[in-house]
């Protein structure tokens, strides 16, 4: 089958890519190797209730493309408020969001020469005076929210990605789910594209003007060739393409060598649980919870849907705690989540188990497809995403979160405009060398 582009993975980036390039008039074919498309956006539905589960992204901003996609397909946006609590020994404290006496950041700003590890920077920072409470709290948001190890992360690019994309950058939610955005770019796609799911890209052989993708597709090997391909498979696919079920590049990407080198891929396990009620509400001290976190717990961080008033908690493990689940059977994936709960919520196990209604859980290390939750920049790389978006001979562009800087990598809204840039760099092209 002949296509004028190739468009490798069905996520936002491949949908939004998709959109531009037909709207160009361009016959664009997408290869999608799960059966559905949306990639990483996965919500569930768990049946007899409307709630969604998301086990994948959930929090976006007030402005940009995903809201006005979820607005237009008539979905209720909820910003979300409550509070920020911390389990201690003595009980629970409130996490102050405005308390920036003594940002720890200010100190890593003070910090002269190279760009270096995060834990590196920190150990200097205490010598010069970081409060050890600041560091701690620091490193639990660095592990949660950017899934990022501190001894790889990078200092420099924390402090630019902080400035103005933090996790408070980030506070609507959808009532209806977060993957009505994804069916609502996939209607305004239509039938206007080629779109094969199941396919699952082998090698992509390529030279000046030409692709030639391999694919398998049950059991059967299909090959596709196009004029040029936009290639938006997650970051550790690009980097292992010797692994199981790798996508092996002929010629290899040798120009890429160095950004991918540069760049890691977060670990998350989210474990969701639907209760009968909100029970923890009757306590005092967990009236209008929001975040809840417990750093003794194996899944440490958890949430509310608050302002809505929903039964629902969902758990979060990120970065090396993740790791430390990884890997481990559904079944006890449920245990170190309900047992964490108990921990934290100081409550019986066997209570906890009976109100459960329904529970999912999503290892994002171990998705085929994924194979990580998302992309953070190591020391010295600062430059990465950017050098990863490059595209190669006019014949391969690449999108995905992995291309996306300016602090939009890791996001839903960098996805899709990592999809729009690296079309428009293809049409760009294309004007220029007819
Ligand atoms: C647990 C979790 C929580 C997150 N939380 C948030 C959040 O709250 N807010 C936010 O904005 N973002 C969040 N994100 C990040 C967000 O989900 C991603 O940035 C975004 O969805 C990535 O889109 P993408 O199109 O770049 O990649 P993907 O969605 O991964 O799309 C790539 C596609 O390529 C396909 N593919 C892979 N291998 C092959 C192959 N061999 N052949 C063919 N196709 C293949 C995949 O199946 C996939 O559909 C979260 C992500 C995770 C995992």
């Amino acid at each position: 089958m002949r296509a004028d582009t190739i468009i490798i993975g069905a996520g936002l980036a491949g949908l939004a890519a998709a959109e531009r390039l037909t709207q160009a008039g361009q016959q664009v074919l997408l290869l999608e190797a799960r059966d559905r498309v949306g990639g990483r956006v996965l919500t569930q539905r768990i049946p007899g209730t409307d709630l969604p589960i998301e086990l994948g992204p959930e929090w976006f901003d007030t402005h940009g493309e995903l809201r006005q996609a979820l607005e237009d397909d008539g979905c209720r946006l909820r910003i979300a408020r409550g509070r920020f609590l911390l389990r201690t020994e003595e009980g629970w404290a409130p996490i102050d969001q405005e308390d920036d006496n003594d940002d720890p950041l200010d100190h890593l700003r003070r910090l002269e020469g190279p760009d270096r590890p995060l834990a590196e920077a920190l150990r200097q920072a205490r010598s010069a005076g970081l409060d050890p409470a600041d560091e701690r709290a620091l490193l639990r948001y660095v592990e949660g929210f950017h899934a990022a190890d501190p001894a790889r992360l990078s200092s420099r690019w924390l402090l630019e990605v902080e400035k103005d994309r933090s996790a408070a950058a980030s506070q609507v939610r959808s009532v209806q789910g977060v993957d009505r955005a994804v069916m609502h770019f996939q209607r305004r796609l239509g039938d206007r594209c080629m779109l094969r799911t199941g396919c699952v890209v082998q090698t992509i052989e390529w030279s000046p003007g030409q692709v030639r993708v391999q694919a398998k597709e049950a059991a059967d090997f299909t090959a596709y060739e196009a004029v040029r391909a936009v290639v938006t498979l997650p970051l550790p696919i690009l980097q292992h393409p010797e692994a199981v079920d790798g996508v092996r590049f002929d010629p290899p990407l040798a120009g890429k060598r160095e950004a991918l080198g540069q760049l890691a891929m977060g670990h998350v396990v989210k474990p969701v649980f639907l209760f009968r009620e909100a029970f923890w509400e009757a306590e005092p001290a967990l009236r209008d919870a929001l975040f809840m976190q417990d750093p003794r717990q194996p899944v440490p961080t958890w949430w509310t849907q608050r302002p809505e008033e929903a039964p629902l908690l969902c758990g979060w493990a990120g970065g090396p705690v993740a790791d430390r689940l990884t890997g481990r059977s559904g079944e006890a994936l449920f245990d170190a989540a309900i047992g964490s709960l108990a921990g934290m919520l100081g409550r019986s196990r066997a209570f906890l188990e009976s109100q459960v209604v329904g529970w999912r859980v999503q290892d994002w290390a171990g998705d085929p497809f994924a194979r990580g939750a998302y992309s953070y920049v190591l020391a010295g790389g600062i430059h990465a995403h950017a050098s990863l978006a490059a595209p190669l001979e006019r014949t391969l562009y690449f999108a995905g979160e992995a291309t996306c800087g300016g602090g939009y990598n890791a996001t839903m809204e960098g996805a899709v405009r990592s999809g729009r840039r690296a079309a428009q760099a293809l049409l760009d092209e294309l004007a220029r060398h007819p």
